[in-house]
Parts: C-alpha cells; structure tokens; sequence
C-alpha cells in the first residue's frame, strides 16, 4: 500500500524568521501523527533554519533543486542539511531556466546516487492539452527523466504530475483528468520495470491544490498525494490538506494496494 504524500513547495518565499514560523506552525498542526508522509521545500536560504524547526518531527525536508555533479558539495550539501526529497524537473525550471531532460535526468541519477529521493516532475503545457499532446509531453519527459535506472533506483523515485495550466492559476485539473494521467504514467513505469515496481512508485497531484479542492483528488487511487505551491504557505491550509490526504476513503485505499 502506497502512503499518501503531501510535499509543499514554498518556492522562493520566506525570509529567515517566515520560514521559521511557518515550519513551527506546520510541525505543532500535525504533532499528532496522520497517516501521510509530509516534505515541506523552503527556499535554500532558508533550509538552516528549518531544518532547526523541525529537528525530531515527523516532517521532511526538502530541496527545490539541486546540481547534478557529483563532485563538489552539490547533493551532499543538501542530505547535510537534513534534506530527504529534492524536486527535479519542475516546470518553471525547464521554462526559466531551460533545463532539458537529459539534464533533469542526470539531476534524477545524482539524487538517487546520494541515497535522497527525487521527486520528478512532469506536466503538459496548455497548448499541448489543445492539441491532444498530454500523453506525447508526459510520455517524453518521463521516459527521458527516468533514463537507464534500473528497478531498484525506480522504486525510490516519487513522481509528480503537474500540468503547467495548473500551476499558480487557481484552476485545477479534474480529478477525472489528473487520474488519467497518474494511471498513464504509472503504465509506463510498468513498462519500464514490472507491475509491482509501477505500484510501489508514488505519483502525486500538482497544480492549484487547496484545502477545499484537495478531497476530490485525493480520494482517487491513482493519486497518491498532492505537492502544493502557494496553498503550502498557509500552515492550516496546508494542514488541512495533509489531513485530508491521510484520510482517503476505503475505496481509494484499496486502489492503492
Ligand atoms: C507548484 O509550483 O509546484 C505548484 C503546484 O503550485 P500551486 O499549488 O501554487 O499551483
């Protein structure tokens, strides 16, 4: 059975004394243990000081990218810090920055090879879900991500599904839409590996998750938890939506078994 897990990305918000609030309000809002796995991804100015805050709770650490090399400081800077999960490959990257696949996938292998887990992001752009290119753009970048792993690094990957429409524009995708794709995606790591590396992969949700349209998604089988942009900037937002992810209904349960 798969975990839910709830990630929240605070992208580059929060100065010192925010960050610290923020991962004080998280960790006193689920002192008490939920049935979800929970990351939250400060800005790397601010991973001192939450990885002080949340020193001996039950909640990870998360950086929003890291360097591919592996000499030099780069990963081991971050598993230093206490940093579990490293998001690789997020849309605004590959946008803003330009990274290409073969870049997100020697990101991918770094991560894995310092024992950290990478969450990959895929996600078609606007355009491409037009022109009935979804399962094309997503189908590359996570054929192209996950390159020449074999599958026992697959089983480590946490993947995430975030069509760019939906990232920071308040419209989200339906849950009919999103399980679609995590069930494609999940196919093709079938492929690459077996069924059972394919059922042990988490896939989470992306794009505009809030607490009241977080039930709806997570209560399909095919998602397995949320990483949440601006709605993770709220502790009891953000509170509410682990919450609800680690209370999904018996069905989707079973889905994910
Ligand atoms: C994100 O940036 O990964 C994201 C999902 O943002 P938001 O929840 O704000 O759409």
């Amino acid at each position: 059975m798969r975990t839910p897990l709830v990630i929240g990305n605070w992208k580059m918000h929060g100065m010192q004394a925010e960050a610290r609030a923020l991962a004080a309000a998280v960790r006193d809002g689920l002192k008490r243990k939920v049935a979800a796995i929970v990351a939250v991804c400060p800005p790397f100015t601010a991973l001192p000081v939450v990885a002080e805050t949340l020193a001996g709770s039950a909640i990870a650490l998360g950086a929003q990218n890291c360097h591919p090399e592996p000499s030099g400081a780069h990963i081991p800077m971050l598993a230093e810090l206490g940093c579990r999960y490293v998001l690789v490959g997020h849309s605004e990257r590959r946008k803003e920055m330009g990274e290409t696949d073969e870049q997100i996938n020697r990101k991918v292998q770094a991560v894995l090879s310092h024992t950290l887990i990478p969450v990959l992001c895929v996600g078609e752009t606007a355009e491409e879900r037009r022109q009935g290119l979804t399962f094309t753009t997503v189908e590359g970048q996570l054929r192209a991500g996950l390159a020449g792993l074999a599958t026992d690094a697959l089983t480590k990957v946490v993947l995430a599904y975030e069509p760019v429409w939906a990232i920071g524009t308040g419209v989200n995708a339906t849950p009919a839409q999103a399980a679609e794709v995590h069930g494609y995606l999940r196919g093709l790591v079938s492929e690459l590996s077996s069924k059972e590396t394919a059922q042990a992969v988490p896939i989470l949700y992306g794009g505009s998750v809030k607490a009241d349209n977080a039930e709806p998604l997570l209560t399909e089988p095919e998602i397995d938890g949320a990483l949440i942009g601006g709605a993770s900037l709220k502790a009891p937002e953000f509170i509410s939506i682990v919450k609800k992810a680690a209370a999904p209904t018996g069905a989707a349960r079973e889905g994910r078994r």
